[in-house]
């Protein structure tokens, strides 16, 4: 099940025939530094929102990005993960993940700008992922956007004590599909730590997956991810073997927040 392009930072769904791997609990301790790791992402995208207008190149963003990791002495999950060549990935309108930033590529009023940011600060990790509108956007973009975000909160709201990963699952794909759009298959939200990859995989669709079953307890910290595309769930990668685009490049967009699982409910970690 592995296609030619398997490099990927992005967890894709494992075949139906993976065994559920326990997940790694964090300690107090360990959700603290999760919880800095977390507030550097939440930094760095603070500063990409500041420079994300027409005429600025992804390669520019990169750089934001990558000051912003030196000044609060982390670096970049992404960096050299499979071979990934930049810092963030930034993916245009009908990319939907693990673009590559560029020096030539120029956003232009109306796109729409997803940016995946992954730190590692003191041996963990923070992520999270959001989709900007570049000047003003067609209604059908800012729908899309609109929508995803709040899939994503919907998803976080079911992150409490006692639930089980298919509930966020359940309320992710309830949300978007009743808005119309599609939830894309094959790549999915984590378990995330000492590993940007840990399980349990956290999809955004109900599929009877065995990680789905996973109890939701205090200690476990996990990435929700929706990925959502406007015309079918479906995805290709181009010929770079990095960038993931919708099948029939329909507009895509992407949210996505680490979350502490605590007795005091779903903390999110990246909140800006
Ligand atoms: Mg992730």
């Amino acid at each position: 099940m592995f296609k030619r392009s398997g490099r990927k930072l992005l967890r894709r769904q494992p075949a139906p025939s993976d065994r559920l791997s326990a997940p790694i609990m964090k300690s107090p301790r360990e959700v603290q530094i999760m919880r800095e790791a977390g507030r550097i992402v939440a930094r760095v995208h603070a500063a990409l929102k500041m420079v994300i207008r027409p005429g600025v190149s992804t390669w520019e963003l990169d750089q934001v990005a990558l000051e912003v990791m030196r000044k609060y002495d982390a670096t970049s999950a992404f960096l050299g993960y499979r071979g990934f060549p930049a810092h963030i990935c930034t993916s245009i309108n009908q990319e939907l993940v693990h673009g590559i930033p560029h020096k030539d590529r120029i956003l232009k009023e109306g796109d729409l700008i997803s940016v995946d940011v992954g730190v590692r600060y003191r041996g963990f990790i923070g992520d999270c992922a959001w989709s900007y509108a570049v000047g003003a956007v067609s209604d059908d973009a800012a729908a899309l956007m609109q929508v995803t975000e709040a899939s994503l909160f919907e998803g976080i709201k079911q992150a409490k004590v006692g639930r089980r990963v298919v509930d966020i699952s359940r309320a992710i794909q309830r949300h978007i599909e009743g808005h119309g759009l599609h939830v894309v298959r094959e790549y999915t939200g984590h378990g995330v730590g000492r590993q940007m990859h840990e399980p349990p995989q956290v999809l955004n669709y109900v599929a009877g997956d065995a990680d789905g079953n996973t109890v939701l307890t205090p200690g476990l910290v996990i990435a929700i991810e929706p990925m959502v595309q406007r015309g079918t769930w479906q995805t290709r990668t181009l010929r770079d073997n990095w960038t993931v685009v919708s099948k029939d490049n329909s507009l895509t967009a992407h949210f996505e927040h680490t979350v502490a699982i605590t007795n005091n409910g779903p903390e999110i970690l990246t909140l800006p």
